[in-house]
């Protein structure tokens, strides 16, 4: 088995090597308390239990990693005194899947395009056996995919303490890495672009852990939580673009188990309408993305507009969620169908 062809139970196994170290501390005293054979045989087995996958130096334990300078290959130092290297899974990306729209100083790629260059249905591979997965952040979703007031609001948000790691929830390449002054509502903002042409947007960061160009392993840390920008107390503003156009991102994470809905997403147009969202059946989603916007002019009142759209006075006041005795200001925009 060559190095490099090292697979990725093994990286999983690394990834655990605190508890292994711990776990090799307990067995060693466990191996001095115990002298019978028998004792002896079932740690044995204890260990090879852990780690049947490893090709390296099977009769000895890590007990430290080294980095290197290449951020995949770690030195491994084992307890009898010898090491080897250690290859960790490099992303599995091929250059032409970023070479469309690539642009690392705009924070949205695919400006301006006509929705009409976008498929009614693609099915987009997320995740499998050589392509990990791993959700950005773990918790509950304090504010979804919504119309939200006065504005759209294309992400999921969820709570965070300054500072909490950030993960690259797929494979990618960097896009975006910029600062609060360029990315206007964002704050500090990271855009990974994953093969297939899906977006992944990590907001509102104290701070970013990788640059413009660079390709990331899922769940490598790309940056830590915070409150910067357009936020009301520290979380991670979390968004999902397929060709640059925002869908609920709850259609691809459970947050709450930070799993995976499905490995293949289903990619369908009518998701792009904000009114669309995880939960709803194809038809309610369809129906969704009918709903139009009204600018408030002077003079319009909700009597006039829910005649002028072939609606009623209280459809709208339940599709915005006001009271008729709401006052309608010049230039609000609001649901009308
Ligand atoms: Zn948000």
């Amino acid at each position: 088995m060559s190095k490099s062809s090292i697979d990725f139970r093994v990286y999983a196994f690394f990834c655990t090597f605190a508890a292994m170290k711990k776990l090799y501390i307990s067995l060693s005293m466990a191996f001095a308390a115990l002298t019978t054979a028998n004792a002896q045989d079932q740690i044995l087995a204890a260990s090879q239990e852990i780690d049947t996958t490893a090709s390296y130096n099977v009769a000895a334990f890590p007990i430290d990693t080294i980095d290197t300078e290449d951020k995949y290959t770690r030195i491994i130092l084992f307890e009898n005194h010898t090491w080897e290297f250690l290859e960790l899974p490099r992303p599995q990306i091929e250059d032409e899947d970023f070479s469309d729209e690539w642009n690392t100083d705009k924070v949205h790629a695919w400006k301006g395009l006509s929705l009409d260059s976008i498929p009614d249905e693609i099915d987009l591979l997320l995740a499998d056996s050589i392509h990990p997965y791993c959700a950005p952040l773990t918790g509950v979703v304090r504010s979804p995919y919504k119309w939200r007031k006065r504005r759209p609001h294309r992400g999921a948000d969820l709570s965070l303490k300054v500072g909490t790691p950030i993960r690259a929830a797929f494979d990618g390449k960097v896009r975006v890495a910029m600062k609060t002054k360029q990315t206007g509502g964002y704050g500090n903002l990271i855009v990974i672009r994953h093969a297939n042409g899906l977006e992944t947007y990590y907001g509102h960061l104290s701070e970013h852990l990788v640059k413009e160009n660079d390709l990331v392993r899922a769940g490598e840390v790309i940056g830590l939580g915070g409150n910067t920008g357009r936020s009301t107390g520290p979380h991670l503003h979390f968004e999902t673009r397929f060709m640059g156009q925002a869908f609920d991102p709850e259609r691809i994470f459970n947050f709450q188990t930070g799993e995976l809905r499905d490995s293949i997403f289903t990619f369908k147009k009518h998701y792009l309408s904000i009114y669309s969202h995880y939960g709803m059946s194809d038809s309610e989603s369809i129906e969704a993305n009918k709903r139009k916007l009204h600018v408030i002019r002077s003079g319009d009142t909700l009597g006039a507009l829910a005649r002028k759209y072939g609606t009623t006075v209280n459809n709208i006041c339940k599709l915005n969620g006001f009271s008729s005795k709401k006052t309608l200001r010049v230039g609000q925009q609001i649901i009308v169908r």
